[in-house]
Formats: C-alpha cells, sequence, structure tokens
C-alpha cells in the first residue's frame, strides 16, 4: 500500500510495513536473483573484461523499469541504469552498487558474482515501491574492482554526480558494517643508464642496476621508520641482460599502501625521493609513473548505523572491523560522497579471500541465503534515506565533517 497520497510532498517516516514488502519482492524474484549469481560465478571475467555479466545485470534490471545506460561512461563494461520515484524528482538519489569481475586464474575467488546478484537484487525490490518514492533510485554496475580501479574512472565519467549515499555490500568470512582498506597504488620505476663492457672500460658506464639496488636498500633501511600499518613492497622486472654488460636499463613493480591517504601521500613524496637519489648516486635517470589507485575509506558511521539495525533485525551481529584489509576501489567513492562497504559471511569464520576455498563458497546454499539478505538489507538503508530526508542531511554532513 502507497504509504501516502500521490500529490504530496511531505516525506513518510520509514514504516516496517514496506520493509516487508521489499523482503518479499526479494523472496518473489529468489530465482531470478541466483540464477544470475550462478550464472556469472561460472562464467568468470576479469577486470575490463566483463561482457556477460554487465549485460545480464543490465537486461534483468531493464525487465524490472529501469533506465539502463550501458556502456555508461568510458569503460565498456560499467553502467549506471535509473528509476525516478512516483512521487517526484525532490529526494534523494540513492546508489546501489554492484561488482562484477573476476580473478585471472582462479575464478569469483572474491564472490564478486554475489555482489552483482544482491545489487540487482536490491534494485529489483526498491523498483517495487517505486511509485511511492520521491528521488531516484541510481544503481552503479562498476568493473574493474580487481584490477585498475574501475570506480575511480566512473566517478571521473561524472557518473557519481548528484550520488547521496553509495551502498555496496561485499561477502566475506565474518559479518562487519566497518572496514579499513588500504590507500594503494601500483608504482612503475624504470632507471635508464648507459651501456659498458663490464671488464674492459666498466667505467665508461652508467650502471642501472647499481641504481636499483640502491633503491630497494634505500626502501629496506625506510621500512623502520614507516608506520607499522603502512606496506611498501616490490619485485625488480628488468635485471640487465648479461653480466658481462653493465646494465643501461632496469625496471621494478612496486606497491605502496597505507589505511591513511594523508599518511599515504607522504610515503610517496619519500618513494619518489628515494628513487631520485638513487639515480643521482648512479648517474643514471629515473622515471617513476603512479599508477593511480584504492584510496582509504572514508567511514560513515550514520550510514553504517543503519546497516546495523537493519541487519539486526535479521539476527546478525555485528563482529567488529576486519583487521585484514586489503584495497579496493570502494575507498575512492567514500570520498565523493556517504558510503558503506558492509560485508557478510557466505562461509566459516577463517576462509581466506582469493583463495579456492572461497570461490567455491561464493555458489553455495549458505552465499545464496546471504545473497537474498543483502539484496533486502540495500534495500532497507536505501528505503530509509527516501523516506527520512533528516538521514540523508546527517549522512552528508558527517561526510563534510570527515573531509
Ligand atoms: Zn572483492
Amino acid at each position: 500500500m502507497p504509504s501516502g497520497p500521490l500529490s504530496s510532498v511531505e516525506p513518510a517516516a520509514p514504516q516496517p510495513e514496506v520493509k516487508a514488502r521489499l523482503a518479499a519482492a526479494v523472496e518473489a524474484n529468489r530465482d531470478a536473483i541466483l540464477e544470475l549469481s550462478h550464472r556469472i560465478h561460472v562464467n568468470p571475467e576479469v577486470a575490463y573484461e566483463e561482457r556477460q555479466a554487465a549485460a545480464w545485470v543490465a537486461e534483468e534490471l531493464a525487465k524490472h523499469g529501469y533506465e539502463v545506460l550501458a556502456p555508461a561512461g568510458t569503460l565498456d563494461t560499467a553502467i549506471r541504469a535509473t528509476r525516478r520515484g512516483g512521487r517526484g524528482e525532490d529526494g534523494p538519489r540513492v546508489g546501489i552498487l554492484a561488482e562484477y569481475d573476476a580473478l585471472p586464474g582462479l575464478g569469483h575467488g572474491c564472490g564478486h558474482n554475489t555482489m552483482a546478484a544482491s545489487g540487482v537484487g536490491a534494485a529489483i525490490a526498491l523498483a517495487s515501491i517505486a511509485d511511492e518514492l520521491a528521488g531516484e533510485i541510481v544503481f552503479l554496475g562498476c568493473p574493474a574492482e580487481e584490477r585498475g580501479s574501475g570506480k575511480a574512472q566512473m566517478i571521473e565519467d561524472g557518473l557519481f554526480a548528484g550520488i547521496d549515499a553509495a551502498l555496496l555490500f561485499h561477502p566475506c568470512d565474518r559479518n562487519h558494517v566497518e572496514s579499513q582498506p588500504l590507500a594503494s597504488e601500483d608504482v612503475d620505476i624504470v632507471f635508464t643508464g648507459l651501456q659498458a663492457h663490464a671488464a674492459s672500460d666498466p667505467w665508461k658506464g652508467h650502471n642501472a642496476l647499481d641504481a636499483m639496488i640502491l633503491l630497494f636498500s634505500s626502501v629496506g633501511l625506510w621500512r623502520q621508520q614507516l608506520r607499522p600499518d603502512a606496506r611498501v613492497h616490490g619485485i625488480i622486472q628488468e635485471g640487465g641482460t648479461a653480466a658481462n654488460i653493465i646494465p643501461d636499463r632496469t625496471r621494478a613493480w612496486f606497491m605502496l599502501r597505507s589505511p591513511e591517504q594523508a599518511y599515504y601521500e607522504v610515503m610517496k613524496a619519500r618513494f619518489s625521493a628515494l628513487a631520485d637519489a638513487a639515480a643521482l648516486a648512479t648517474g643514471t635517470t629515473v622515471e617513476v609513473t603512479y599508477s593511480g589507485g584504492a584510496m582509504s575509506m572514508h567511514r560513515n558511521r550514520t550510514l553504517e548505523a543503519r546497516w546495523v539495525a537493519n541487519a539486526a533485525a535479521y539476527g546478525i551481529e555485528d563482529q567488529g572491523p576486519d583487521p585484514n584489509s586489503g584495497s579496493t576501489d570502494m575507498g575512492n567513492v567514500s570520498w565523493v560522497c556517504p558510503t558503506i562497504h558492509p560485508e557478510l559471511a557466505i562461509c566459516e569464520e577463517g576462509v581466506a579471500g582469493h583463495s579456492i576455498r572461497f570461490r567455491d563458497a561464493a555458489a553455495t546454499p549458505r552465499a545464496d541465503e546471504t545473497t537474498l539478505l543483502a539484496a533486502t538489507l540495500v534495500a532497507g538503508v536505501a528505503y530509509e534515506l527516501f523516506a527520512d530526508p533528516a538521514l540523508v542531511e546527517a549522512a552528508w554532513r558527517e561526510f563534510r565533517a570527515e573531509a
């Protein structure tokens, strides 16, 4: 039943009865949602190549009255699908996010099939009450979380413009809403020197391998001065071509990480200085290229509290933040609008992410139930935002205070 007359612009307070209908809509579409999860699971596609998954997701959204833009922006496999509320545009734009990329050689070892399906499930549930809402439901299908940073590109493409909140569930071996992903970037280093015969006239050369060894030594010493939660790790990809040639070119691939964006920027500047110093000491030149990458996460406790309350209604107790964080481009989104990235268990605790066990868990009956629950909870939080403008305001107030 609509929560008010269609002519009214007065927001209604969130109604438990509406939440029950959201859950019923997920249940009514159970087969389609789970079939999508399983189809993506058995057809894994890596970052930027999720063509089938994106097509299947777009197809499902179109069936439920969404206006689908695919591809959206510059990425071939990005989706932006919208559905306006029946009570006018004077309301929030709530972002329902989904991911669908797999890991090379492993498949859906991060369980993104459940994220695609639960995002679609939440969008379907919200579509069933769209006539009663003011504002806009915005579904964002986000490619390339595992490599590169699809969401960073989507932000640059303007696809997050005007979004009031971004909601994205991730599968896990625990239930928790707080996550502390690390700011992270790939760094490509190339030292260029001058070749010479290593025995007859080595003094004529400029040794690019010496520069690389100096850089690794400097990084090793630097670690003592780094905060315990910072990370720097790298490998040498090119170290020279023969022992009797002074190497004129070496190449390395490093990664830098920190949970704090400001500290990450300090690390980056210092890392560049170490590379410059190694070049100066060896008479070589250096090129340092930062990939652009995942940023740290701005928490939004206002939205987190709504997730926790919605989950508690289904008997889910929050187990506290995951101490072993990787990196995600959902961090980038958290610098643009109020964001939550809650996780729910799809397997027993202790199963590592990015593993065969986690991949297999992502298609079990337990993962299916979690996928459906995630769809209901995401839709529930989204509905609260539509129904309560004060909640949207509070989320933004916190966002601005953090920024
Ligand atoms: Zn993931």
